[in-house]
């Protein structure tokens, strides 16, 4: 396919340097650094010919131990599910209040069917929490809600019992405080401090980590150091209409770019000399590869070129369908552009980047998921004793009612995971990612499901591992390989 973005032309040699994978003494030494930041000490990742990377056990495990704690290098919540969940938007645990969570979820259910249809008229993303609001939180909650509302599905609030608005609002601005509620103490939810409000965090910490990582090129509040909010608006709408894996893209181009601007700005301290431009230019190429080491490791194809082919489409239709989802991508990259582009990091900004950047979390396609609060909240009420039961419930029930079914909703996501993203797949794997019940963030928790000696790879299945042969080989073949496992090759045969 011939290009159609001119930047591809233009940078074409700093590109394929980008995309060349670093030599295996870098790989290695970025992933000891991150391992021993992490303080896992019982893995080390090896690089093999054939299939590329494997972790491997570095000591030996017991079955239901812990091997590893993975943070998130760049992650989203699915937007649909913004409607369900309240999280920080850095570390993806829950915040606020349980009251917060269940009269939030409320509200926008009730909003609901009616709000679809004033999204039209409300035109594309302003700024919800703009206008001086910052004293009025409550304000600004249910701002938020209604612009979540815009974009929550009409079946949500199908068929379930709905409350009198007050209860709801009382819920959300703390005046009514759930029995046992304080067993199931959740941080409280700080606003962005760009003042989009859009994004909530747990702590501080998490604001500034969030802010320095990406937001503060994608947040559309004031405080944004995007070049046009405007821009980066039609960009989320854009994402949001089609397929939020470009949000997680955007995310991926913006830690890249601040990571470069970290380390120009800490080389130029270091060194007081004028740099002549012939420099200049080697020296913003290497600190580009620099900032990019991260994204580097994973493994990457052109997004259009590794998706695999949606069913109702006729293999007949198959260039055409490529080409579609190419010019998808394009569309997205001009208004990501649009709203954040620099010009020393301009490689970032070709077709051929941006398609390998989205094909990388494509061939990983790591969940995220949090379980609920508000789920075990539920249950610890109905596992109390009874008189204290039917107390509780004759507040409770009837929120439990209105949320049906959805009361459990987990918070859901993707997000690429620098470690967990090199352990290979197995249908008899010996480890798998399960959240314990003290895993509260969006980190990746992986343990051992059987004994794991020193020297032996960790698998993990990407896939129902119980599924026949044939339909595993099928989904397998989506991730872009065909699986040699042990239990494959004893099926293959017989
Ligand atoms: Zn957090
Ligand atoms: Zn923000
Ligand atoms: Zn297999």
């Amino acid at each position: 396919m011939d290009t159609i973005c001119p930047i591809d032309r233009k940078c074409a040699s700093q590109i394929s340097v980008l995309l060349h994978p670093p030599p295996p003494p870098q790989v290695q030494e970025y992933f000891e650094e991150l391992i021993s930041s992490r303080q896992c000490r019982g893995i080390k990742v090896k690089q093999n010919g054939e299939f590329g990377k494997g972790v491997y056990a570095d000591l030996d495990f017991k079955e239901g131990e812990l091997i590893l704690k993975d943070p998130i290098l760049v992650g989203i919540q699915h937007p649909s599910n913004k409607i369900d969940c309240l999280v920080c938007s850095f570390c993806f645990q829950f915040i606020g209040s349980i009251e917060l969570q269940i009269g939030r979820k409320l509200y926008l259910q009730s909003l609901g069917v009616s709000a679809n249809e004033a999204c039209d008229n409300e035109g594309s993303s302003k700024d919800f929490c703009d206008t001086n609001s910052a004293d009025e939180e409550d304000d600004c909650y249910v701002k938020e809600c209604k612009k979540l509302g815009n974009c929550a599905s009409s079946s949500s609030s199908n068929g379930k019992v709905t409350l009198p608005e007050a209860l709801v609002q009382s819920l959300m601005n703390g005046e009514l405080v759930l029995p046992h509620s304080k067993t199931f103490c959740l941080p409280s939810a700080i606003a962005c401090p760009g003042g989009c409000g859009e994004a909530y965090y747990c702590s501080k910490k998490c604001a500034e980590a969030d802010w320095k990582s990406s937001h503060s090129l994608l947040c559309t509040g004031k405080r944004s150091e995007a070049l046009s909010r405007e821009a980066l608006a039609k960009f989320i709408q854009h994402a949001n209409d089609t397929n939020d894996i470009f949000l997680l893209a955007a995310k991926a181009i913006s830690f890249t770019i601040l990571r470069y601007r970290k380390l120009k700005a800490a080389h130029l301290k270091g060194q007081n000399k004028h740099t002549d431009p012939v420099e200049l230019d080697c020296l913003e190429l290497s600190l580009l590869l620099e900032a990019w080491k991260p994204l580097s490791i994973g493994y990457k194809r052109k997004w259009w070129e590794c998706i695999s082919l949606p069913d109702d489409v006729d293999c007949s239709d198959e260039t055409a369908f490529r080409m579609e989802i190419r010019d998808l991508a394009f569309t997205s990259l001009q208004l990501l552009k649009a709203a954040i582009f620099d010009q020393e990091c301009e490689p970032l900004f070709s077709l051929e980047i941006y398609g390998n950047i989205i094909g990388m979390f494509e061939l990983n396609n790591l969940d995220l998921v949090v379980a609920s609060p508000v789920e075990d909240y539920f249950l610890y009420i109905d596992a109390l004793p009874y008189s204290e039961k039917r107390t509780a419930e004759e507040i409770t029930q009837s929120l439990l009612d209105a949320l049906g079914d959805g009361y459990s909703v987990c918070c859901q996501g993707t997000a690429f995971y620098p470690l967990q993203s090199c352990m290979n797949h197995s249908c008899c794997p010996n480890a798998r990612a399960f959240k314990r019940e003290q895993d509260k963030d969006g980190q990746a928790t992986i343990v051992a499901l059987r004994p794991i000696s020193e020297g032996e790879e960790i698998t993990i299945s990407y896939i129902e591992e119980d599924l026949p042969f044939e339909e595993r080989q099928a989904l397998l073949a989506d991730y872009g390989f065909r699986c040699r496992c042990a239990k494959c090759i004893e099926e293959e045969t017989t």
